[in-house]
Order: C-alpha cells, then structure tokens, then sequence
C-alpha cells in the first residue's frame, strides 16, 4: 500500500488510476481503525476497482472542550490492517498539509449542518463539511464509502454533495455492531468495562423504539417517551438527544415511516456515544 501525505501526490496518485479506466472508492477515516471501519474497505473493495482511504484527525471538527488530545492513534496497526485488506494507497497528511498558515475558508452546510450533532457540538458539521471537501479535492471523482452510525454526517455531506456539484458519489453503509449490540466507535476504547455495560442502554432504547414500530407504533411522540423510558432507567447515562426526524433533512417528522431516522446520542462517564436505526 502506498503511503501518501501530500494533497498533490494524493491528486497525482488517483489521477492515474482513473486514467487507468479504475473507478475509486474512497474510505475516509480518523484512523484508530476497527471492524466497522474495515466494513467501509470490504464494501468499496467490492464495488470498485481500486480503493483509497485516509486517516487525519481532524482539528477542526472537535470543540474547544473536547477529546482531540487524547483521540486514540494506532497509526502502525491501521496500515497493517489496511494492506491486508488490500487498500492501494493511504492519505495520511499532517494537520499543516490540510490547514497550511493563512488558511481561512471553511464550508458550512447551513440548516442541516446545526441539527442533531450539529446541535449539540456547534461547529463540528463545518469542520466535518471543510475537511471532507478537501479530501474529495485531493481524491477527485470517487465513490465515497461512509458509515451511517454517523447518520447526520451522511445527510450532511450529502446535502454538500448536490449542493457543490462534487463528482463524488456518497454510499452510506450498515452499523457494525459488537456481539451485545454495541455499536463500534473509535471512543469505545475510552470506556471502563462498567461504563461499557451501561452504554448497551442506546442499543436497548433504539430496540424498544424499533419494537414498537414493528407493532405498529407511528406516532413519535408515543416512540421518543417509550425510548426515553429505557434511557433514563440507566443510571450513568445522560442524554444529548434522543430525535426522530427525517433522514434526509434530519427534521423531525410527527409520524415514522421509511426513510426515518430515529437517533441518539448520550453521555456514558465522559464519553459522548451515539447510534441510530432507519426505518
Ligand atoms: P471515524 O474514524 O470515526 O471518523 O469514522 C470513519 C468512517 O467509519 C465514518 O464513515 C463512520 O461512519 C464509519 N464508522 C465508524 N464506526 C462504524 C460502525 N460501527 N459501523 C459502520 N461504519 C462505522
């Protein structure tokens, strides 16, 4: 796998492979690799030619309080993982390459941006939106692979996407879950064995929730109090939000049908987890 850190090489490097006649997968990521990660490179594996993927924490998408500083990096083990799925090149730039002195323009996608995460961390969607535009500019025309355990994220790039008229084709890609239900995040690895016990409480919320509209349930001021329930039955937990809204526009809808997203994020300890289900 070949290792880049330049947004020139980054272009050079993807140009050829589509003068190759390869489409491009696409696979960003802040590294700290695991199985859901690794689902986004099997699936873009499998559907295009060539697959490239990246790593950076992004600066810009973390509040002035939050876990930037101690965001797990295992840099070395994400490459042996990536070479054994059989990823062709890596961009892995420094936080000066994508935010050289001067720089001064960011990309907010307004409205959607500020709902959901957008809410509750203010700014994060602009630092998510700006870094994922230059990553595109550095790919070029690819098909972008990305995981709707971060579903408001999808929506929001999506939203850039149409907007900016990027020749990039976005595919959100299923939640991989541990065995108890847990969905896997990078920030697991922040929680205590105890604090990862009481963390099943959103997968067991969103179960009640999915429960209930299985049995016909529509109405979701009678879906968030039943989920709400389940969540504040757990001591230790404190809710960010719980939303039913559209997945699309991620405004809240007063009736569930396809295409809603029922998400939520809380606090377990210090740790923000979030997960979600689409009808
Ligand atoms: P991150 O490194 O957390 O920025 O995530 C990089 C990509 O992996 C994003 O598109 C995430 O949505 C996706 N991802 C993270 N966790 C999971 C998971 N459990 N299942 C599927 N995709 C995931």
């Amino acid at each position: 796998m070949r290792i880049v850190t330049t947004v020139a090489e980054m272009q050079r490097v993807c140009a050829e492979f589509r003068a190759a006649g390869q489409v491009v997968g696409f696979v960003p990521t802040m590294g700290a690799l695991h199985e859901g990660h690794l689902s986004l490179v099997r699936r873009a594996k499998a559907e295009c030619g060539v697959v490239v993927a990246s790593i950076f924490v992004n600066p810009l998408q973390f509040g002035p309080k939050e876990d930037l500083a101690k965001y797990p990096r295992t840099f070395e083990q994400d490459v042996e993982r990536l070479t054994a799925e059989g990823v062709e090149a890596l961009f892995a730039p420094e936080v000066a390459e994508m935010y050289p002195a001067g720089a001064e323009t960011t990309v907010t996608v307004a409205g959607i941006g500020d709902r959901l995460d957008g809410a509750s961390r203010p700014g994060h969607f602009t630092g998510v939106a700006t870094v994922v535009t230059k990553l595109f500019h550095a790919v070029g025309r690819c098909r972008a692979f990305f995981g709707m355990k971060d579903a408001a994220q999808v929506a929001v790039l999506r939203r850039m996407v149409a907007d900016l008229n990027f020749e990039v084709e976005i595919v959100g890609c299923p939640i991989v879950r541990d065995a108890d239900g847990l969905a896997l995040s990078s920030r697991n690895a922040y929680l205590s064995a105890e604090e990862r016990q009481r963390a099943l409480v959103l997968h067991r919320a969103l179960g009640e929730m999915q429960g209930r509209i299985a049995g016909g349930e529509v109405s979701s001021a009678a879906l968030m109090d039943a989920g709400m329930g389940v969540l504040k039955a757990q001591d230790g937990v404190v809710v960010d939000f719980l939303a039913v809204v559209d997945s699309g526009t991620l405004l809240p809808v007063e009736q569930v049908g396809p295409g809603t997203l029922v998400a939520v994020a809380a606090f377990v300890g210090k740790t923000r987890l979030i997960d979600n289900f689409v009808v």
